[in-house]
């Protein structure tokens, strides 16, 4: 089997101000820095504005920063967008693009999140494209078609296991303390990973992480589920004793 390190990823959401955001940081950068090898590359993932300031607390670690969005375009009138270029200039390696919560509240199609992760990869990004079924669609048994499509249309040309991650958020488990079951996840992410094929280049090395009510007293059952590659991380992310919990079940 193709090894693959492990990502966890922090997804704030939409919380913390300024100075919650750089003391979560640096005190994750501190964690980093003092753990030396690790089997895991940690990502953190604040809002918008406090990008500038958290790169420059987290600066010189091995702790990564990334955005919750981007726009497909890179500069020009687009009242309240943000460009893939100024998330690099803020220092950002990755973006999560098409998470359930745009998806859902922005009206998100896959040919958008698709057109988002190109101008992404142009920038030089790592697009983490999130996937998951709704709690209805799981009953009634359409979870691996639903993925199936998010993954067909929201996956640009040119994607790679260097440059594209798949986030598997089941809808139902995200912000509900209901987590999918270890042989759910390992389900959908095997199913996940044989849609790949032909979508990634090199897609036995491309990482699937696990996206839905991850804390740590999950963490370590999840991440030992053949084919997770690591975890995106809402609630649990704000909490630095918790995140570092979940990083270091890998
Ligand atoms: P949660 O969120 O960990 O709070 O369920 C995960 C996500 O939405 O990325």
């Amino acid at each position: 089997m193709t090894a693959r390190r492990k990502l966890i990823a922090g997804n704030w959401k939409m919380n913390g101000l300024k100075a919650d955001g750089l003391a979560l940081a640096s005190d994750l950068a501190g964690r980093v820095n003092g753990a030396g090898a690790t089997a895991f590359d940690l990502l953190i993932c604040p809002p918008f504005p406090l990008l500038f300031p958290v790169a420059d607390a987290i600066a010189g670690s091995a702790l990564a920063l990334g955005g919750q969005d981007c726009a497909a375009k890179t500069s020009g009138a687009h009242t309240g967008d943000v460009a893939p270029t100024m998330l690099t200039d803020a220092g950002c390696r990755y973006v999560i693009l098409g998470h359930s919560e745009r998806r859902a509240d922005h009206g998100e199609s896959d040919a958008l999140i698709a057109a988002k992760a190109a101008a992404a990869h142009a920038q030089g990004l790592i697009a983490i494209i999130c996937v998951g079924e709704t709690e209805s669609q799981r009953d009634a048994g359409q979870a691996n078609a639903v993925v199936s499509g998010q993954l067909a249309g929201s996956i640009p040309a040119g994607a790679t296991a260097a440059n594209t991650v798949i986030a598997y958020e089941p809808v139902w488990a995200i912000g509900t303390g209901k987590t999918a079951t270890p042989e759910d996840v390992r389900a959908v992410h095997a199913h996940i990973r044989a849609e790949l094929e032909g979508k990634i280049a090199d897609a036995g090395a491309a990482k699937i992480l696990y996206g839905g009510s991850v804390k740590p007293s999950n963490a370590a059952e999840l991440m030992a589920v053949e084919n997770v590659d690591g975890a995106l991380v809402g609630g649990a992310s704000l909490k630095a004793d918790d995140f570092w919990a979940i990083a270091t079940s890998c």
